[in-house]
């Protein structure tokens, strides 16, 4: 374990080892102090982002379509306070309506909030907006706050309730480290820099700012029809009647003029093209996972049934009628549809961890092994992996082995069942005293 990982465990100790004295702030030129440095906010995002990236179903595999916005974040990007960072615009396959930074530069927006936009220039205000928080050091700010903290209580929090992880409990731990728990927080203060930032940079780029004012309408006319695809948004970005008023202000003053430019729709509309094709399939999803959160099993299972006959080689729509089947407490159901998920996106993880799972069910814990070793070569550094490497190698017997893992996954998280679990066991064979 390096130093990094070994801050991360341990709330309290990281803010005194972080802080580097002061620094200036790109925007407004004055000296702030700062927790971080460039390299570690780089650090913190190589770390965190994949992780997060694979609980939204992995980057899109339509390669053109992240061409596309990769190309609109890198024109205003090279216009923006700090032009320097190692930048990356993706699109992420989940459903639900969202778009997120990390410190770092990594930046991407679901498929789900791209097939609700009507305009090049909303894309370029969302993924400016996002570019703002990069550029005025919020996830910094954040830190300093102890954001830290609760990231770390976050990821120690999300084991079974029971005294040691169930077979059934154990699909709780899959796939992540507690949704959205890797995201930053941002305040009303953080979020109207960021608007006022992204429209300064979307100006610069050529766009017309008055997809920011779109992008806020869509976003406050979709959080009334489906308000359970925009809740993480609105708890990491919140939206206020102010923000839109302000963004309404600047257009008639400060863009006035730019403001009129006309809006690239038909562009967009083209790169869109084949994601808004399966929309209808998409919208079943987006349904069918706000069922599965409502323990409604049956109707979930009817609308991805509905999702994979129109998209049958969907990751997301494969992936999610899996995780419905385990939780119906039919692990046998679920793997023909991880294995054709590990079929049609072989360099995502989120299919082998759920295939391990689906073996620990089914009391196969050498096969449950070699699944959460693939998942751990595809995306290593999840506390969760680790336990449940130890929990296979526990019931095959392997106590050495299991051990190793358990006292590897007691650095990482020293709270919650899974860590009483690995203790208990740890004691009980003699490796604590
Ligand atoms: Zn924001």
């Amino acid at each position: 374990m390096n130093r990094r990982d070994f801050i991360w465990t341990l709330p309290g100790i990281g803010a005194s080892v972080w802080l580097t004295g002061c620094a200036t702030d790109p925007v407004t030129g004055k000296q702030s102090f700062v927790m971080m440095g460039k390299e570690q906010e780089v650090a913190v995002d190589k770390q965190h982002s994949p992780h997060q990236y694979s609980e939204d179903y992995g980057v899109s595999q339509d390669a053109a379509l992240n061409r596309y916005m990769d190309g609109i974040g890198d024109r205003m990007a090279s216009r923006s306070h700090r032009p320097d960072m190692p930048y990356r615009f993706q699109v992420v396959n989940a459903n639900y309506v969202n778009a997120y930074a990390f410190p770092g530069g990594s930046i991407a927006a679901t498929r789900g909030i791209l097939l609700e936009m009507e305009s090049e220039d909303e894309l370029a205000a969302l993924t400016g907006h996002e570019l703002g928080h990069v550029n005025a050091r919020h996830f910094a700010e954040r830190q300093a706050k102890g954001t830290l903290v609760e990231i770390v209580a976050a990821t120690a929090t999300i084991a079974a309730s029971s005294k040691y992880p169930q077979y059934g409990e154990l699909a709780q731990l899959v796939g992540s480290l507690g949704g959205g728990a890797l995201l930053s927080h941002y305040s009303r203060e953080n979020e109207r820099e960021a608007d006022a930032l992204g429209m300064e940079y979307m100006n610069k780029a050529g766009y017309s700012p008055q997809g920011m004012a779109d992008l806020m309408d869509m976003l406050n006319s979709q959080s009334r029809e489906k308000p359970n695809a925009l809740e993480l948004m609105f708890a990491t970005h919140p939206m206020s009647s102010e923000r839109l008023a302000t963004t309404r202000q600047s257009l008639q003053t400060t863009y006035k003029d730019s403001a009129k430019k006309p809006l690239q729709r038909e562009r967009y509309m083209d790169n869109t093209a084949r994601l808004r094709a399966i929309k209808p399939a998409i919208l079943a999803e987006q349904k069918g996972e706000s069922l599965l959160g409502q323990k409604k099993f049956n109707e979930a299972e009817d609308q991805l049934d509905k999702a994979l006959s129109l998209a049958p080689d969907d990751y997301p729509g494969l992936v999610l009628m899996a995780k419905t089947q385990m939780a119906m407490k039919k692990p046998r159901e679920a793997q023909p549809y991880l294995a054709r998920a590990k079929a049609i996106y072989p360099t995502e993880a989120q299919a082998s961890q759920l295939t391990g799972v689906t073996h620990l069910q089914l009391k196969q814990p050498d096969r449950a092994l070699a699944a959460f070793q693939d998942y751990d070569r595809l995306l290593p550094g999840n506390p969760n992996t680790t336990f449940l490497m130890g929990f296979s190698l526990e019931q095959m017997g392997q106590k050495q082995a299991a051990a190793q893992q358990y006292a590897n996954y007691l650095r990482l998280s020293n709270q919650g069942n899974q860590a009483q679990h690995a203790f208990n066991r740890l004691k009980g064979w003699g490796y604590v005293k």
